[in-house]
């Protein structure tokens, strides 16, 4: 084998090295799965370019995008990697196969990575690290074959809290998904004549597009910040999550990312309602929890939004705030002291309440869940997470409150 590898140019050997290292820690069979589908999505790309797909298939793969996506965003994401609410059994059933549809791999897989990149975004530690490059951060990262670790209670407290349904599904999945992602769409295309590219269109194109939409989140949603606009984290010149409107529109609602980054346990992912910032999966979560399929929504408060975001802004400054913008696509911006004018002018109310009563959760617990975060002294990513970053603010805001009630 060595002789034989010493005959080879250096490129092809490395390429081989590379495979052999993905094989060792287990991930070839995922980098091989990820290349082989898309290769089915070049051929349904082709059978649309050459118009041999009917109008009908076209429609059912459009349909089949929010189905899919909202498989990954109110199911994989929200649901079982945030528990930011919770599900009645028949919808957890409907979530998985929405899932499958979108194919993205064992559920428990999908929430280790997702807990890893939120407890050290764009770091070393971040399996899609953005500070690595935009393609890195999209799917490069998917035939990386370095290894990422998790300690032993982030493992439990991520796997233990998924349900029995969800394990199955993980156990099932390699055979599962590809037949409901692939083989669904194909049979439902048969049903008018054209199975073929609905196995090719409707299923490998389709999925395609979801996959890169969800990977749109890692990469364009994290980035180089601004100085303006409405980045929720006001750091400038640093790689971080930011808003994204294109993966807002294209991720169902998942590209106000910086305020998620923030309050990754609210279930809306988004500092404002639905009609304000486009959010098709908080309106889907809203509709379930109407006919009594969703209960216990966790949602930030307007209140802890707006003394979260001055305390990152560190603008003492800041007089009130003002809901801006077109409809699906406002933002709340600060309006400093000496500019009232521009609060008298909106047509919204500074601190708007677009929560019901009952899911809003009140300012005294608010701060109880960050006290006793600050005397357990550790960082828990499950349901009562909340950034270092920001807990760090919040402290030296208190001793700051201390300091001038001693000396005032
Ligand atoms: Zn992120
Ligand atoms: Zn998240």
């Amino acid at each position: 084998m060595v002789g034989m590898l010493s005959l080879m140019p250096m490129q092809v050997v490395k390429v081989l090295q590379h495979i052999q290292k993905l094989e060792r820690n287990g991930m070839l069979l995922q980098a091989l799965g990820v290349t082989a589908r898309h290769f089915l999505a070049a051929y349904g790309l082709s059978l649309c370019v050459r118009g041999l797909v009917t109008w009908r298939t076209c429609l059912l793969g459009a349909c089949l995008w929010p189905v899919s996506g909202l498989g990954v965003t109110a199911g994989a994401h929200r649901l079982w990697s945030h528990r930011s609410f919770q599900a009645s059994r028949p919808l957890e059933v409907m979530l998985l196969f929405m899932y499958s549809m979108a194919d993205q791999g064992p559920i428990g897989g999908w929430a280790l990575t997702h807990a890893m990149h939120h407890s050290a975004s764009d770091t070393r530690h971040d399996p899609h690290n953005r500070r690595e490059g935009f393609w890195h951060a999209h799917f490069g990262w998917l035939f990386s074959a370095r290894k990422y670790r998790l300690s032993s209670k982030e493992y439990h407290t991520v796997m233990d809290g998924l349900s029995e349904l969800v394990h199955l599904h993980d156990t099932a999945c390699l055979v599962w998904d590809p037949l409901v992602s692939l083989g669904v769409p194909a049979l439902l295309a048969y049903t008018w004549g054209d199975a073929w590219a609905g196995f090719f269109v409707a299923g490998a194109v389709r999925w395609a597009f979801v996959q890169h939409v969800t990977f749109l989140v890692n990469s364009m949603a994290h980035g180089e910040l601004g100085t303006e606009g409405h980045d929720f984290i006001a750091a400038t010149g640093t790689i971080g999550p930011r808003v994204s409107l294109l993966t807002t529109i294209l991720a169902l609602g998942e590209g106000w990312h910086d305020y998620h980054h923030m309050f990754p346990w609210d279930y809306a992912a988004a500092e404002l309602d639905a009609w304000d910032q486009w959010n098709p999966t908080k309106a889907f979560i809203d509709t379930c929890a109407l006919v009594g399929l969703v209960t216990g929504r966790r949602r930030c408060s307007v209140r802890l939004q707006t003394a979260t975001r001055q305390l990152m802004l560190g603008n003492s400054k800041v007089d009130s705030y003002v809901v801006e913008g077109p409809p699906f696509l406002r933002n709340r911006k600060p309006v400093l002291l000496g500019n009232s004018k521009l609060a008298a002018v909106s047509s919204k109310p500074a601190t708007r309440e677009s929560m019901e009563p009952c899911l809003k959760r009140t300012w005294i617990l608010d701060w109880m869940s960050l006290l006793r975060h600050l005397l357990c002294g550790h960082y828990q990513q499950s349901r009562d997470e909340v950034h270092l970053e920001y807990l760090h603010t919040m402290c030296q805001k208190l001793m700051h409150r201390c300091q001038t009630l001693i000396y005032a």
